[in-house]
Formats: C-alpha cells, sequence, structure tokens
C-alpha cells in the first residue's frame, strides 16, 4: 500500500512504529465482547495490521471526520418544553458523501453511533459505491411520543443539523432503528423548506411517491439472498433442499426467508422477539408473514412448533440467517452452531471473539458489511434517481444490486483467497485499502 506521505510533504514524522503502538490498544476482544466499538475496532485493527497499514493512515481511517451533539428542544403536548439530545457522526466522505441511517432509540450513545458511522465507511467501500459512512440519532423513547412530538423532534433535529452535516453532497440520512419513511418525508420537507426548493436527494428510504426507489424495502433481504446463494455455490451446496433458519422476521428476516425459499431452499425456523417456531418439513413463510401481519407477532403461528429461541442459532441446518439484533452469536454459544453458511442479515450480529471460534470450526461467514449491503446499495441509487429525476423499474433495480452484490462478494473471496483469510477480515481489508487509496490519491490538505 502506497504510504500518505508519498503524496504530500509531511515527511518527518516517526512513521516506524504499529498502529497498536500508535494507538496503546489492548487487542483482546474478549475484554468488551458486547462493546459495538470495541467490536469494530477489534476487525478494524486486524485488517490494518495485515494490510500493513500506514500508522498515519491508520489514524486518520480510525478518526471520524466529524461528530457533532445538538440539544432537541421540542414543545411537548402538554404545553410543556422538553430537550432531547440528538447526535450525528460523519466518519467519512473520502469516497462521497456520509451516508447512514438516524435512530430513535434511549440506548444511543456517542460511542455506538460513532461504530456504526465507521461501519457505514467500511460497508460502502465493499460494494464500491460513491458514500462514505455517517450515522447518527436522537436519545428518546419513541413509544411514548405522539405524533406530533414526534414530528417537531424529527424538524428540529434535522435543522440543527443543516449546514453542520445535512446535506445531498454532504451526509445522507435513512431509516434505522424506530425511524421509517414517514420520517424521512418529514427530513426531506424540512431540508427542503431550508433551500426553498425541493431536495429529494438529501434523504433515503422515502415514501416511493416523492422519490424513494421502487425495490428499496425489499433490498436488503434481497442482498442477504444473492449472497448465500454465491456463498453456497462456493461451497459446492445445492439451493433445492438446502435447510435454512432465520432469526428475526421483521423486514429484512422476512424477505431474505421468502427470496431464499422462491430459490429453492427449505426454512426450517423462523423467529422474532415473541418466540421461535420449527417445522423440520418446511415452514411456508407467505403463511407465516400472512400471520404477522394479521397479529403483529409470530407467537402462536400454527405453521410450525414453538422453541427456545437459543435453540434456534444452533439447529442442524446448513444457513444460518441473524437477522434480528447485535451479538446474537457469542463466545458462549459459537461453539455449538452447526450451518455450514451463517449470512449476517444484522448489523454486527456476531461478536468479534465469536468470530474465532466459528473460523476454527469451518464455518463460512457472510460478514454483515457485504451481507447486508443491499439496502445501501438501493438508497444509492434511490439518491442517483432522484438527483437525475429519471426513475427505474423494480426490474432495473434488482438487476442493478444483483450485479454489486456478486461482485462485491466474488472481490471479497478474492482478497480471502488471496490472504488465506475469513470473509469478514477480506471484506474489511478490502473496505480499508479502497478507502485509504483515495485519501492517498487526495493526499492532505494543509
Ligand atoms: P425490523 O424491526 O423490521 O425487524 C427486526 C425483527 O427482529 C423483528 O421481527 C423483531 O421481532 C425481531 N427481534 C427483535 N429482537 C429479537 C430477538 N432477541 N430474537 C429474535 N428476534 C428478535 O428490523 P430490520 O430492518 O429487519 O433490521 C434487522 C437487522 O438488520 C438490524 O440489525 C438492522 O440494523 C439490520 N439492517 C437492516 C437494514 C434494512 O434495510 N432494514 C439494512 C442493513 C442492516
Amino acid at each position: 500500500m502506497r504510504r500518505l506521505d508519498d503524496m504530500t510533504e509531511g515527511k518527518g514524522r516517526s512513521n516506524d512504529r504499529t498502529a497498536q503502538e500508535i494507538l496503546g490498544r489492548n487487542k483482546d476482544p474478549l475484554l468488551d465482547e458486547h462493546n459495538p466499538f470495541e467490536a469494530m475496532m477489534a476487525r478494524f485493527d486486524h485488517a490494518a495490521e495485515l494490510l500493513a497499514l500506514d500508522p498515519g493512515m491508520y489514524k486518520i481511517l480510525k478518526e471520524p471526520e466529524k461528530q457533532v451533539t445538538v440539544a432537541v428542544p421540542i414543545r411537548m403536548d402538554n404545553g410543556d418544553i422538553e430537550v432531547f439530545t440528538g447526535i450525528r457522526v460523519v466518519h467519512s466522505t473520502v469516497r462521497g458523501p456520509g451516508k447512514g441511517g438516524i435512530r430513535f432509540d434511549l440506548r444511543v450513545t456517542i460511542d455506538e453511533v460513532k461504530a456504526l458511522a465507521a461501519w457505514m465507511t467500511w460497508k460502502c467501500a465493499v460494494v464500491n459505491i460513491p458514500f462514505g459512512g455517517a450515522k447518527g440519532g436522537v436519545v428518546c423513547d419513541p413509544t411514548v411520543l405522539s405524533v406530533g412530538e414526534l414530528e417537531r423532534l424529527t424538524r428540529r433535529y434535522t435543522a440543527a443539523l443543516i449546514g453542520t452535516t445535512i446535506g445531498p453532497d454532504s451526509d445522507i440520512p435513512a431509516p434505522d432503528v424506530n425511524t421509517n419513511e414517514r420520517i424521512m418525508a418529514w427530513i426531506m420537507d424540512t431540508y427542503s423548506m431550508h433551500q426553498h426548493y425541493p431536495v429529494t436527494s438529501v434523504v433515503t428510504g422515502k415514501p416511493v411517491e416523492m422519490g424513494g426507489s421502487l425495490g428499496r424495502r425489499e433490498a436488503t433481504g434481497r442482498g442477504c439472498m444473492i449472497a448465500t446463494k454465491e456463498a453456497l455455490k462456493h461451497l459446492g451446496l445445492p439451493l433445492r433442499g438446502t435447510k435454512a433458519a432465520v432469526q428475526g422476521f421483521g423486514n429484512v428476516g422476512s424477505v431474505a426467508a421468502q427470496l431464499l425459499e422462491l430459490e429453492g431452499l427449505t426454512i426450517v425456523a423462523i423467529s422474532d422477539v415473541s418466540g421461535a417456531h420449527y417445522n423440520p418439513n418446511d415452514i411456508y413463510i407467505k403463511d407465516a408473514i400472512a400471520w404477522v401481519n394479521e397479529h403483529h407477532y409470530l407467537e402462536g403461528y400454527p405453521g410450525a412448533e414453538a422453541i427456545d429461541p437459543a435453540e434456534l442459532l444452533e439447529l442442524e441446518v446448513d444457513v444460518l440467517l441473524p437477522a434480528a439484533v447485535e451479538n446474537a452469536i457469542t463466545r458462549k454459544n459459537a461453539g455449538r452452531i452447526k450451518a455450514r453458511v451463517i449470512c449476517e442479515g444484522a448489523n454486527g450480529p456476531t461478536t468479534a471473539s465469536a468470530d474465532r471460534i466459528l473460523e476454527d470450526n469451518g464455518i463460512f461467514v457472510i460478514p454483515d458489511i457485504l451481507a447486508n449491503a443491499g439496502g445501501v446499495t438501493v438508497s444509492y441509487f434511490e439518491w442517483v434517481q432522484d438527483r437525475n429525476g429519471y426513475f427505474w423499474t423494480e426490474e432495473t433495480v434488482n438487476e442493478r444490486l444483483n450485479a454489486i452484490i456478486e461482485n462485491s462478494f466474488r472481490a471479497v473471496k478474492s482478497v480471502a483467497d488471496q490472504h488465506s483469510v475469513s470473509m469478514r477480515v477480506a471484506a474489511y481489508m478490502l473496505a480499508m485499502e479502497r478507502v485509504a487509496a483515495v485519501h492517498t490519491l487526495r493526499g492532505l490538505y494543509a
């Protein structure tokens, strides 16, 4: 890898220390297995070491470009004023505008947002779309807010970030935990009112009627299906009759399950927050989706027998698709997983210490930054369509998504083979190399 200093005048610094020494990090990921920042850094550090990343570049890639905390005062329905805390972190804009979701949750912290923003940089680089990484959130419990309070909160948070981060060429939000297309519509409207003209490309995940993309809702699950098919092909496993278990039956899990079923796989287990269900013969996913549409949860679903949710992860299946929460696979249960392939639909479902166990046991893991990148890929398509004012058919969206996920899978696999590393380490190496290359070409502005 070319050193950053090759392109700049800034010689004379000691570059002979390793990245580890500069940061003074203890590399043992067992220390804080569930911390998302530590999880991201453990993988980042490992890839940096294998790439022999220039120490100066290491420092640049590690540090977010911008971290903003804003007070978000709103008037509540009872007339009182409440002040919420809003955060937006832009990790990198070197390859293009920052891209990343906004979550409304009581557990939002700056550390978590920083980790998730960096994750977005690597994800966009793995699929080679011209975006950097960002993430944001407001510390709140949206379940106790009225629609009016939620709208005022969204608009005030957006207004606070205009001129600081948000913009179609600088930082483009999207839905994340507890935010949805209605909230994206309010963000678009607030930004547009400030500009005095409509700016649809400021946000993705919008309703299709106002510049959203066809195929966006299904994109993440579709990307999981495409990546799983590639992995099965690589392992010489057939599609027909291959058994899969899916944890999480929301947007990602239910769509991935349905599309995998259409490809011929047999889905034997599904779960949501209400419990897990197993049918060794086959679960008819269309039925299960209809059940959830009617009853909100899988609880009581008659097409399969209820099992312990922890058991789902350890079933005798070929494919396991965690599509629910972070830290589902840890060093405690990793050793009991029997699947040949794990496709990480969720963000961060596997902890860094579980990585080692899965690798030792020969399990082929399609890492989250590749497996669930279908969503941000179609968000990119949405941004392109908005900027062109010309919209694609769903068929075109799906074809282009297919090409990007297949090509990205093969690019990651090739790095994995070249360096004899796991797909996760390879994905980080590929992403970091791509981001570092642009930094080097651009040089240091001073
Ligand atoms: P969602 O809210 O639509 O669905 C989440 C599902 O997980 C629900 O069925 C919920 O009941 C279930 N769940 C929650 N806790 C569970 C538990 N402990 N055990 C089993 N099931 C549980 O969310 P989503 O959009 O499908 O996102 C799922 C994951 O995928 C998250 O990690 C998210 O960050 C990630 N992701 C989503 C997208 C996207 O486009 N939606 C893109 C990239 C990554």
